[in-house]
């Protein structure tokens, strides 16, 4: 049975009013992992395009495999969501330049499907690496259902190719990054993803069509927004586990929306886990703060 990403070893870490909340942690650099220390629930996020930054990269099975590895023996009984390439658009791989369509929507899975060679070694590292740790498999940028259906189904042939049966059985649960809001808007129409996670940096931007990188003051005016699409998906999740890992879930002041949108875990970059921290434990987990706070 899938692991799912909500049970955790890691420390407790409860609000105010006693409510349990998990606090993993987002990597880039492999190596980060190194700052998972006992007070995390896991790894909330890894996002493998910092591992793969050529076509050569992504071109090598094993060398994907043995990263993997590390962080998930390294992660041990916690649970480790690794995120597929998510490339294109404003995130480049070197030897991929000449995609004719790079600069317009083809990124995340839509380019994985395009490009399924690609995907393909990814799947075959990933199945490979899962009996490792507690792996989770989660799909960038995802915005139509039938886009996680093709690739299950494409780790599906994988795992047979590779050939041992018991691969099968330990196919990682596969979720997606809430990040487009035509996805976020149609939730409950993903019956294929085991998981969600909310990406506010493409959710901002692709609400409020401003910049990715903006500044706090224009992504502070849209957060009500954010917010509130945020708290409309978590009710289409129908009980499936749902976490946060953009940036938002990073920031003390959107703690109060978010934990009264229903979000009860949180992934956060290692150097903002302990401010995080603190504000949880002064907050009623329906956003308001406790008393004496
Ligand atoms: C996001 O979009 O919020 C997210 C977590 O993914 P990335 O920052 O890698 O685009
Ligand atoms: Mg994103």
């Amino acid at each position: 049975e899938p692991a799912g990403d909500t049970q955790t070893t890691g420390g407790e870490l409860r609000t105010a009013d006693g409510v349990p909340i998990l606090l993993s942690i987002n990597i880039n650099d492999p190596a980060e992992i190194d700052a998972l220390d006992p007070a995390t629930a896991g790894v909330g996020l890894m996002r493998s395009e910092f591992s793969i930054t050529s076509v050569a990269d992504a071109a090598n099975e094993e060398r994907q495999l043995a990263i993997y590895r590390r962080v998930l023996e390294q992660a041990g009984d916690r649970p480790v969501t690794i995120r597929m390439l998510d490339i294109g658009g404003d995130k480049p791989l070197a030897g991929l330049e000449d995609l004719p369509a790079l600069a317009s929507g083809l990124r995340g899975i839509r380019l994985l499907l395009a490009r399924p060679e690609i995907a393909r070694v990814q799947a075959r590292a990933l199945l490979r690496a899962a009996v490792f740790g507690r792996l989770s498999v989660m799909l960038p940028m995802v915005t139509f259902p039938d886009e996680i259906d093709r690739m299950r189904e494409l780790f599906r042939e994988e795992a047979e190719k590779l050939g041992r049966r018991a691969l099968l059985h330990r196919m990682p649960p596969i979720g997606m990054m809430v990040e487009v809001p035509a996805a976020a808007l149609m939730l409950d129409t993903f019956g294929a993803a085991a998981f969600f996670s909310f990406g506010t940096n493409d959710l901002t931007q692709y609400l409020a069509a401003s910049a990715r990188d903006d500044t706090d003051a224009d992504a502070g005016k849209a957060a009500p927004a954010v917010l509130r699409l945020i708290a409309q998906a978590v009710k289409l999740t129908a009980g499936k586990p749902v976490s946060i890992c953009g940036d938002m879930a990073g920031n003390p002041s959107y703690l109060p929306g978010l934990l009264a949108a229903g979000l009860r875990h949180f992934s956060v970059a290692p150097a903002r886990r302990p401010a995080i921290r603190s504000a949880i434990i002064g907050l009623n987990a329906d956003g308001t703060r406790a008393a004496g706070e």
